[in-house]
């Protein structure tokens, strides 16, 4: 397979000239930044009043760290450094985890945006010949825009089609021979499990390729996804904090994403002490945007848990790689005191060849115990056949689980369909014990 470039020359900069210009744009972002009101404020308290108390790219541990808090608190203009006339675009964050969080960006911010995305979709062997149908949720989530104009810039055939009417999606992607789309892990799994009802049959698609992020999965996931459609899955990984996709994508090789240095500034701390990790330790992935003069945000905390690949990659790129998503440090949960992320519990079932596209994780109390279960639906063909057979396979996904996050699940199978499925972020876990 051939390695293209969107910008050769950026995206294969020697490290030293590369955190040259990190460095430089550091300056002029701490600059701008002190424009508003929140960062004179926060940088002032650590004696930081202009870009040149920056003085080499290790500086920017002086800087205190942002987080999503501080983006309520200051809602909704409090960290825009522009006239409010100068901004064309405001987007917001689904709200997962409560309000959400806007930012803004100027005609400048939106052209060097579309500028990352085009060169992520290159990365991953698009050209103009694609037809790229984005099923991503348009409007003020970052998902839809954001590739569609990076995929326009490139000059693929866009098909704007946003997220959900599985039927019509199916169909679009037979007629117009869609090759590439962008989805969640969880909405293309959904996918799959229907394609018999609409008597259709994958080879009658096109497809080559999708782009799956917008939430965390696990790497079977992928390989599972693969192996349904006989397409390349890459992990695609942005937040509307940081622009939205475009932030990290992986290339062909698909060994992990390679973060766009040269507009992203990247670190991994502990969450807990706040220190910067070395590469490949496992930790809280923080950044700096370096190239948004509407809304800079400096040493953001994304709570999403990753680690950096201290190797450089077949493809020639320069910028280093992030991890797939680990987690997130609020969707940890604690069961019965054991730490368990869903994303272990994903890993484990899509292992399991039997099990179908969908599951859930419920926990409730049992007395004073908290009790973990895990649904999942399995293939249907599995329910014709013995009952001793899917008294095995429960056995099994049992063990397997209990092995990885050494807690006793109870675990249900169920047919395809039962269990509540989702057309953009899933939300898997059903966690009733606050309730009760
Ligand atoms: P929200 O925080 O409300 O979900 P966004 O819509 O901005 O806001 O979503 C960004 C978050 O989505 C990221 O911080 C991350 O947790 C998750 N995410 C995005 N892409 C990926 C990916 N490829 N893998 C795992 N998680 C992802
Ligand atoms: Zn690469």
């Amino acid at each position: 397979m051939e390695v293209l470039f969107w910008n050769k020359e950026l995206e294969t900069l020697p490290r030293p000239k590369l955190e040259k210009m990190q460095f430089q744009r550091l300056q002029k972002t701490v600059d701008q930044a002190l424009k508003t009101h929140f960062y004179q404020r926060r940088l002032g308290k650590a004696g930081i009043t202009s870009g040149k108390d920056i003085c080499c790219l290790k500086d920017l541990q002086k800087v205190p760290f942002t987080n999503k808090d501080d983006l309520r608190k200051n809602f909704p203009f409090g960290m825009l450094a522009v006239d409010f006339e100068q901004v064309v675009r405001l987007h917001s964050s689904s709200g997962t985890t409560g309000i959400p969080t806007v930012i803004y960006l100027t005609q400048e911010d939106l052209n060097r945006w579309t500028d990352l995305v085009a060169r992520s979709v290159v990365a991953t062997g698009c050209t103009k010949k694609d037809v790229f149908q984005n099923m991503m949720t348009y409007g003020l989530f970052t998902g839809g825009l954001g590739l569609h104009y990076g995929a326009e810039r490139v000059g693929m055939t866009v098909i704007p089609i946003g997220g959900g009417n599985t039927q019509r999606q199916v169909h679009v992607m037979k007629d117009f021979k869609t090759t590439t789309v962008h989805i969640t892990p969880s909405y293309l799994l959904h996918i799959h499990s229907k394609l018999s009802e609409y008597n259709m049959d994958i080879d009658e698609l096109h497809l080559k390729r999708a782009f799956l992020g917008a939430e965390p999965y696990s790497e079977n996931t992928r390989l599972k996804l693969e192996e349904l459609y006989g397409i390349d899955a890459f992990n695609s990984y942005g937040l509307s904090e940081m622009n939205g996709p475009g932030v990290a994508f992986e290339c062909i090789y698909k060994q992990d994403m390679h973060v766009w240095e040269d507009a992203y500034i990247v670190e991994i701390i502990d969450p807990v002490t706040g220190e910067v990790l070395e590469d490949g330790a496992k930790g809280e992935v923080v950044f700096t945007i370096l190239t948004r003069d509407a809304m800079p945000l400096l040493r953001y905390r994304t709570r999403d848990l990753a680690f950096l690949h201290p190797e450089v990659c077949s493809c020639g790129r320069t910028h280093r790689r992030l991890s797939r998503i680990l987690g997130r440090t609020d969707d940890m949960l604690i069961i019965n005191g054991v730490n368990v992320f869903p994303s272990q519990i994903e890993e484990v079932i899509m292992s399991i060849p039997e099990v179908g596209t969908n599951y859930q994780i419920q926990i409730d109390k049992a007395g004073a115990l908290d009790r973990l279960t895990v649904k999942v639906e399995i293939y249907a063909k599995m329910f014709t056949g013995e009952a001793s057979a899917l008294d095995a396979l429960k056995v099994r996904i049992m063990e397997k689980l209990r092995a990885s996050i050494t807690i006793n699940p109870r675990i249900e199978l169920h047919e395809p369909g039962v269990l509540p499925a989702f057309e953009g972020k899933a939300k898997r876990v059903v966690d009733t014990r606050e309730a009760l």
